[in-house]
């Protein structure tokens, strides 16, 4: 991809970071001890928000997310107003014309015992996200050896949780770069789509916009592509949640990975294959009201 800047955006200010109890701390500052168990075992949690007009969009939605996976991993957390505060606190002063992306990060905290680490950051959206959101991207289709429903119904296993073990979703960018392609999907052993590492996945089939089940296969139910299903009618069109195979991918009327901070980001090559763009994306851009 030609990583050229989207024209017309705000330069961005330094990032930011700001920890539950401390506040505000200076960009570099330590915020967590080396014996955290976020950094030995990945054991934590986080969300990622959309920061537009200063104010994170779907913050009540995150938040609900957050909630439900801390119970899911028996983390206790500070009440949600607290949470509140810490964004808020984060996000002050940033120039509501640049978006960003606001992340909340909550492990289990040091290993000896102790409460959860919370902090947040906030940082001008890359230009990959906003070059993505503006040009569509290249997506491979990776195995992920699992069937679909392979983590349904394991009860040990919280499933569809965003934590901060991402090492086979960094792991599968890896293999994107390498493969000279922006994303990817993860494909069940049974044929099935799932999602991308940090994406899920939207199809347009007639009228229908559809997306693939969380409840069911165990991927992450994504905020951005609930929303955009919820609002479907505003398109005139519905929205279903299905199955999907590569080839129904191929033969669909439009794809796109949905996220966050990227937004809506066309798939106009997949597995090597050029498609045909939507009309409809930019549609779903505004409807979305991520800046392209
Ligand atoms: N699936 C995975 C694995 C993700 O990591 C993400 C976001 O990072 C998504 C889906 C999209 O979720 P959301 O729209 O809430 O950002």
């Amino acid at each position: 991809m030609v990583m050229s800047s989207p024209g017309n955006v705000a330069a961005d200010p330094t990032g930011r970071i700001a920890v539950l109890g401390r506040g505000p701390v200076p960009a570099g500052e330590p915020v967590l001890r080396g014996d955290d168990l976020g950094v030995l075992h990945g054991d934590g949690l986080f969300e990622t928000m959309h920061l537009r007009q200063g104010r994170p969009w779907l913050r009540d939605e995150h938040l609900a997310r957050l909630a439900a996976a801390a119970f899911a991993v028996e983390l206790v957390l500070p009440p949600t107003a607290a949470l509140v505060d810490l964004l808020d606190e984060v996000r002050e002063g940033w120039p509501a014309q640049v978006e960003g992306a606001l992340r909340l990060v909550c492990t289990r905290g040091p290993q000896a015992g102790g409460p959860p680490t919370i902090y947040a950051t906030l940082n001008g959206v890359p230009t990959s996200s906003r070059v993505a959101r503006r040009d569509g991207i290249s997506v491979a289709t990776l195995p992920l050896g699992i069937p679909a429903d392979a983590r349904n119904g394991l009860s040990w296993l919280p499933a569809g949780i965003k934590s901060t073990s991402y090492a086979v979703n960094s792991a599968a960018r890896r293999w994107a770069d390498r493969a000279g392609v922006d994303d990817v999907l993860w494909i069940s052993s049974d044929g099935y789509v799932l999602e991308g590492p940090t994406a899920n996945v939207v199809w347009l089939t007639g009228d229908t916009l559809c997306t693939v089940p969380a409840a069911t296969t165990g991927i992450l139910a994504g905020t951005t592509v609930a929303w955009l299903l919820a609002h479907a009618t505003e398109l005139g069109l519905s929205a279903a949640e299905r199955m999907v195979t590569t080839a129904q991918l191929h033969a669909a009327d439009g794809v796109w990975l949905t996220s966050s901070v990227r937004g809506a980001a066309e798939v106009h090559t997949l597995d090597g294959v050029r498609r045909t763009r939507c009309p409809r994306t930019p549609a779903v851009h505004a409807l979305l009201g991520f800046p392209v």
